[in-house]
């Protein structure tokens, strides 16, 4: 390329950039100057104020294993279904501590072992005495289910008008009452008629039945029971079993073909009872259960009879009752508010123990 080439095509390249009309657009456009930041590559820049990607306007199907906000329809549609036939907890969250122990509970199969109970005899110690001889009280054979109860050594035999019955177990201790307990089919051996009474309550309660032991007869005039199926309930289980004392529970025992629900099962919880629900052989049998199968509670009702109840005092109470001379003490048969109770130890009439 001569010299004069060289200047011929210099002036060709700036006739070209100095024409707007014809060449176009040599020069950039001005653009606005990006924001600090470092946007995602291949993305507009958050401040264009445009959707990023299609799934920031449209939900997309999460893939497999992504945990999502609810629970799939179906399942939702399940969970109430199983809440509203009470086979399971709610699948809402229990929210407060009511809600979260009820379904703790829920959770809690009420289940309870069943003791069958015989036909045995409670003795008092005098008629122990007429029955086995001077001096003499009944020997442990062997420990009950019941703390500080046991089967005594010893047994009579039960003499009714139509009937004999040898071999009657003795409970022990020596109670103050002789009380003989039998069932249904045992009452209709002897030639009785005997009420269905909770154990210890002998109001209107049979007799007409004679004891016979080694040493002597002892006629009874009253103190024969069908003993009522009742619930022992340790204090510390009443919470898991959902049970209180005086409550009527039903319960449903048995293998298949001889299930049955027994209705009317009497509570009695406290101090000195483990818990364990008393049948009497005519009911095991009726339901072919045995001492250590295992009962269902399936319904309680509250029945606390009012006198059980423990009335709640108030300051204004505790000054009636010391106007009348009366005291109060711990462990009483009444609940005292502590405002109460400090009222109570003002006026002198508050003992710590019974
Ligand atoms: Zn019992």
């Amino acid at each position: 390329m001569t010299k004069d080439e060289v200047a011929k095509l210099v002036e060709l390249v700036a006739s070209r950039l100095a024409d707007k009309g014809g060449g176009g657009t040599w020069l950039p456009t001005p653009t606005r100057p990006e924001p600090p930041g470092d946007p995602t590559p291949g993305m507009l820049p958050v401040w264009a104020g445009a959707a990023q990607t299609l799934p920031d306007v449209a939900p997309v199907r999460r893939p497999a294993g992504i945990a999502r906000h609810r629970p799939e329809y179906p399942a939702l549609v399940t969970a109430a279904r199983q809440a509203a036939a009470a086979r399971g907890a709610s699948p809402l969250p229990a929210g407060s501590a009511a809600g979260a122990e009820r379904a703790a509970t829920q959770r809690t199969r009420r289940e309870v072992k069943i003791g069958v109970s015989n036909r045995h005899l409670h003795v008092s110690a005098r008629d122990f005495e007429a029955l086995f001889g001077k001096g003499k009280s009944p020997m442990v054979r062997r420990p009950i289910s019941q703390p500080g109860q046991y089967a005594a050594a010893e047994s009579v035999a039960v003499v009714g008008p139509k009937g004999r019955i040898e071999d009657v177990r003795i409970v022990g201790p020596a109670r103050g009452a002789t009380q003989l307990e039998v069932s249904p089919a045992d009452a209709r051996v002897l030639g009785i008629t005997a009420p269905v009474r909770l154990s210890g309550r002998l109001e209107g309660s049979a007799g007409g039945v004679a004891l016979e032991g080694p040493a002597g007869k002892v006629q009874l005039a009253s103190g024969v029971i069908i003993a009522q199926r009742h619930l022992h309930v340790a204090p510390a289980d009443g919470k898991t079993l959902g049970v209180a004392d005086g409550d009527k529970v039903a319960v449903e025992c048995g293998p298949a073909g001889r299930r049955a629900t027994l209705h009317d099962v009497l509570v009695r919880l406290g101090p000195g009872h483990a818990t364990e629900l008393h049948l009497d052989l005519d009911e095991a049998n009726a339901a072919q259960v045995r001492t250590g199968d295992t009962a269902v509670i399936v319904a309680a009702s509250r029945g606390a009879p009012a006198g059980k109840r423990r009335p709640l005092l108030t300051e204004r109470d505790v000054a009636q009752i010391a106007a009348r001379g009366d005291t109060l003490a711990v462990g009483g048969p009444y609940l005292v508010t502590p405002a109460a109770r400090d009222r109570a130890k003002a006026l002198g009439i508050w003992r710590d123990e019974m």
